[in-house]
C-alpha cells in the first residue's frame, strides 16, 4: 500500500475517490434535473450543497494559520532578504508572464469567436432579469475602485488581524490575504534577522504547521463526499437552457482555458522545467481534480503542498513560498475568464471597444488575477470593477451569472495548475544557487 492509500484508509487512493465522488454527483445531479420537478430538485441540491459546505469549511477553518505558517516558515527557510527579493523576483515575473499570455489567449478568442454577438436579444433580457439579485450583490461587493497608490499602500496592513477576518469573503478593509502574505514575509525575515532567538517560535510554527495538515488530512477524508454533494448542487440546479443560451460563451471560455493548460503550461514544464509534461500531468492530477471539485484555490493549497512534496519533489523553501503567494496572486484562468467576460459583456451589448479600451481590460484583467481571492466566485466582484472602468453597464453581469459556478470550476483548474507551474519552473532555477548558498533543503 503507498503513502497516499495509508493515509485515506484503506482502498482506493485519494484522488480515484475524488473522481469517483464527481462523477457520481454530476450524474445523479443530471438525473435531477431532468426527471425531478425544480422545486424538488432545488431541495435536494440544498441538502447536497450543505454536505459540500461541511467540507469547504473545514478546510476554509485552516486557510489563514496555514498561509502564515507557510509562509513564515518557508521565508525563514530561505535566510536571508536578497535571496528572498530573488526567488520573489522570479515568481512576480513568470506570474506576470502567465496571466499576459492568458489574458491575450482569452481576449484573441473573443474577438475572434464574438460570443457576445451570438447571444440572442431575446436571451439576453431573460437572464437579466433572472439573475438581477445575484448581479446586485456581486455589484455591491465590488468596493469603488481605488487608486493605484492605494491599492499598493494596502498591500502593507494597518492590521493584520483584520486582514485575516476578512480575508475569505472580500470584506477586509486593505488587501486581504495579499496582507496576511506581506505580515508573513515580515515575519519569516524577522526570525532569520534574531538568530538563535527565532528557534523557540520555529519550532511552535512547525508544529502548528503539522497540527494544520492533520486537520486537513482529516478533511481531506470528506472530500469524496463534499465534491460529490457540490457538484450535484451544480448540475440539479444548472439550467441547461441557460448552457444553450450562452453555449458560445462557455466554449469560449473553455477553449481558452485548455488552451492555457495544455499548450502554454506544457510549454513551460517541458522547456523551462526540463520536465515530461504528460508526467508533470499525472502527478497533478490530484490537484486539478480538487480544484475543479472546489472551485477554490485557497481549499487546493494543503493538496498542492502535499503533492509538491510527495510526487514532484520539489524544494520545500521554494515551492511553498510559490504555492502560498500563488493560491492568492497567480490566477492565471480568472485573469483570462476576467478578460473574456468583460469583452463578451461589452459585445452583448453592442458596445465596440477600441484598442486602447482592449488594453485597459488587459492591464486590469492581469491585476485583478494578483489580488482575487482564493474562493468559489471570488472574481466576479473584480468583473465588476473592469467593467466600470471601461463604461460597460455592470448590471451584464447578470448575463453569466447562471454559468458561473461550472467556469469556476474550470477557472480554477487552472489557477492552480499555474501555481504548480510556477513552483517547479522557479525551483529549476533556484535550487542549485539555494543549494550552494544556503545548504539542502530540510
Ligand atoms: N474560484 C477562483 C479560485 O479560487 C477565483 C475566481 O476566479 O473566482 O481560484
Amino acid at each position: 500500500m503507498n503513502s497516499e492509500t495509508e493515509e485515506n484508509g484503506v482502498g482506493l487512493a485519494l484522488h480515484w475517490k475524488i473522481l469517483i465522488g464527481l462523477a457520481v454527483g454530476a450524474v445523479a445531479g443530471l438525473i435531477c434535473n431532468v426527471y425531478l420537478d425544480p422545486e424538488s430538485s432545488k431541495t435536494l441540491s440544498a441538502i447536497a450543497e450543505t454536505v459540500g459546505q461541511v467540507f469547504l469549511r473545514l478546510i476554509f477553518m485552516v486557510v489563514v494559520p496555514l498561509v502564515f505558517c507557510a509562509l513564515t516558515l518557508g521565508v525563514a527557510g530561505i535566510g536571508d532578504a536578497r535571496k528572498l527579493g530573488r526567488l520573489g523576483l522570479r515568481t512576480l515575473l513568470m506570474t506576470i508572464l502567465f496571466s499576459s499570455c492568458s489574458v491575450l489567449i482569452g481576449l484573441s478568442l473573443a474577438n475572434v469567436i464574438r460570443p457576445g454577438g451570438r447571444l440572442s436579444a431575446e436571451s439576453r433580457v431573460q437572464l437579466r432579469e433572472k439573475y438581477t439579485v445575484e448581479a446586485n450583490i456581486t455589484t455591491a461587493k465590488a468596493k469603488a475602485a481605488k487608486s493605484l497608490k492605494d491599492a499598493l499602500l494596502d498591500i502593507i496592513p494597518k492590521n493584520p488581524l483584520q486582514e485575516a477576518v476578512g480575508s475569505l469573503d472580500g470584506s477586509s478593509p486593505g488587501s486581504g490575504m495579499l496582507g496576511v502574505m506581506f505580515f508573513s514575509l515580515c515575519m519569516g525575515v524577522a526570525l532569520t534577522v534574531i538568530g538563535d532567538k527565532a528557534k523557540p517560535v520555529l519550532d511552535f510554527l512547525d508544529g502548528f504547521y503539522e497540527a494544520v495538515m492533520a486537520i486537513i488530512r482529516f478533511a481531506m477524508r470528506l472530500a469524496p463526499f463534499g465534491v460529490a454533494g457540490l457538484v450535484f448542487a451544480m448540475t440539479a440546479t444548472l439550467g441547461l437552457d441557460i448552457i444553450q443560451a450562452l453555449f458560445w460563451f462557455v466554449l469560449t471560455v473553455i477553449c481558452g482555458l485548455l488552451i492555457q493548460l495544455l499548450v502554454v503550461y506544457s510549454l513551460a514544464i517541458y522547456f523551462i522545467a526540463r520536465k515530461s509534461p504528460m508526467a508533470f500531468f499525472r502527478d497533478i492530477s490530484e490537484v486539478l481534480l480538487t480544484a475543479f471539485a472546489t472551485s477554490s484555490s485557497n481549499v487546493t493549497l494543503p493538496t498542492s503542498l502535499r503533492v509538491v512534496d510527495e510526487k514532484l519533489k520539489l524544494d520545500r523553501r521554494v515551492s511553498h513560498f510559490v504555492l502560498t503567494v500563488g493560491s492568492t496572486a497567480n490566477q492565471n484562468g480568472t485573469a483570462l475568464y476576467e478578460g473574456l467576460t468583460v469583452l463578451f459583456i461589452a459585445q452583448v451589448f453592442g458596445i465596440e471597444l477600441s484598442i486602447s479600451q482592449q488594453i485597459v481590460v488587459v492591464l486590469m484583467s492581469i491585476l485583478a488575477g494578483l489580488g482575487t481571492a482564493g474562493v468559489p466566485g471570488g472574481s466576479l466582484p473584480l468583473v465588476v470593477l473592469v467593467l466600470q472602468s471601461i463604461q460597460v453597464p455592470v448590471e451584464g453581469i447578470g448575463i453569466i451569472m447562471g454559468v458561473d459556478r461550472l467556469l469556476d470550476m474550470s477557472r480554477t483548474t487552472v489557477n492552480v495548475a499555474g501555481d504548480v507551474v510556477v513552483a517547479t519552473c522557479v525551483n529549476r532555477w533556484e535550487v542549485d544557487d539555494l543549494r550552494d548558498e544556503v545548504g539542502p533543503s530540510n
